[in-house]
């Protein structure tokens, strides 16, 4: 089998947490605590979980615009970690990411045309008429009107601005994009184009897409495989349409009011009831036992490892041990 374009070998990302006068550092927030998995290329690989557990975080260490506590970001065979900043911006072009708010990722004193341009004046020595071909051929690409070239991001609907936004990041023909939240601030209808713009541009570019999202519904629409984060940690594997395996998977399932209408997004928490620990302070044992309603005596005790279920699905849930349920 190809080699992945992506592996994340027990990422960790920790934030120090400080107090006092002195601003002492007296712990840390596990944003991310220990996530390994692989992106092939090609593929869309969701990664789901509500808000602040993390996903954020790892995709943006995945692209090294974070830098990791320990461990590793493997990129097409690179070791993202043992190169040199010239290197890394070498690299850049080829990693590129997709902000929940278009409006807040653009330069409102740019326009259309010169912001689709930036990429391009930063990364190639093309002369102005070369810049301004590819800037007419994204904005063909991505569904965006020539006459909007010279407009500003406050003109433009969310939709547009959207585009824009993807346009800029397939400038440089990246491999790699990471969708942070695309569609959760656009209206239902634009949602729904989007999506189908960022699945069209997959197929036609062979791009492959770490898709973050809290909406299981709009994941099982564009993705091939699923991670579910759960407190910083993968807590479910596998592909996107297999049954939930995770008490936590299941509950985010049953949050989306039709799993299989992914027009209409799901609310940004799961129902369930019981605290969420703080990621400064995770509880011993499964970090998921005080909200679970399948909680059992062990799990309060031992922390469940991220196992094989199933071909190509695992699960971190002493459920599936059958020692632990004995
Ligand atoms: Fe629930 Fe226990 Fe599984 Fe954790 S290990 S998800 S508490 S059943």
């Amino acid at each position: 089998m190809a080699e992945p374009l992506l592996q994340l070998e027990e990422l960790t990302v920790h934030y120090p947490l400080r107090r006092g006068f002195l601003r002492r550092v007296v712990g840390a927030v596990r944003a991310v605590d220990g996530v390994s998995l692989e992106l092939r290329r090609g593929e869309t690989l969701g990664i789901v979980g509500e808000t602040g557990c993390g996903k954020t975080t790892l995709g943006r260490a995945a692209l090294r615009l974070v830098e990791p506590t320990s461990g590793r970001v493997r990129f097409d065979g690179t070791d993202l970690g043992a190169i040199g900043a010239a290197e890394l911006r070498a690299l850049r072009p080829r990693l590129q990411m997709i902000f929940q708010d278009p409006g807040a990722s653009l330069n409102p004193r740019m326009t259309v045309g010169r912001a689709i341009a930036e990429p391009l004046e930063e990364h190639t020595g093309w002369p102005p008429a070369r810049q301004a071909a590819r800037v007419a051929e994204l904005m063909e690409a991505v569904g965006l009107d020539r006459d909007l070239m010279g407009h500003y991001p406050a003109e433009l609907s969310g939709g547009e601005r959207q585009r824009v936004s993807i346009a800029r990041a397939l400038a440089l023909e990246p491999a790699l994009i990471v969708c942070d939240e695309p569609v959760a601030a656009l209206d239902v209808s634009i949602r729904a184009q989007i999506l189908a713009l960022l699945e069209d541009l997959q197929a036609r570019l062979g791009l492959s897409y770490l898709f973050i999202s809290h909406d299981l519904g709009a994941v099982r629409h564009l993705a091939d495989r699923v991670a579910v984060m759960y407190l910083g940690r993968i807590v479910e594997l596998g592909p996107v349409d297999a049954a939930p395996a995770h008490p936590y998977t299941a509950a985010l399932a049953a949050s989306a009011p039709d799993p299989e209408d992914w027009r209409h997004p799901a609310p940004a928490e799961a129902p369930l009831s019981g605290d969420l620990p703080s990621p400064a302070a995770p509880p011993a044992g499964c970090a998921f036992a005080s909200r679970c309603p399948e909680v059992m005596a062990a799990c309060r005790v031992h922390a469940p490892a991220l196992r094989a279920i199933a071909a190509g699905h695992r699960a971190a849930c002493h459920l599936h041990d059958p020692e632990m349920r004995a």
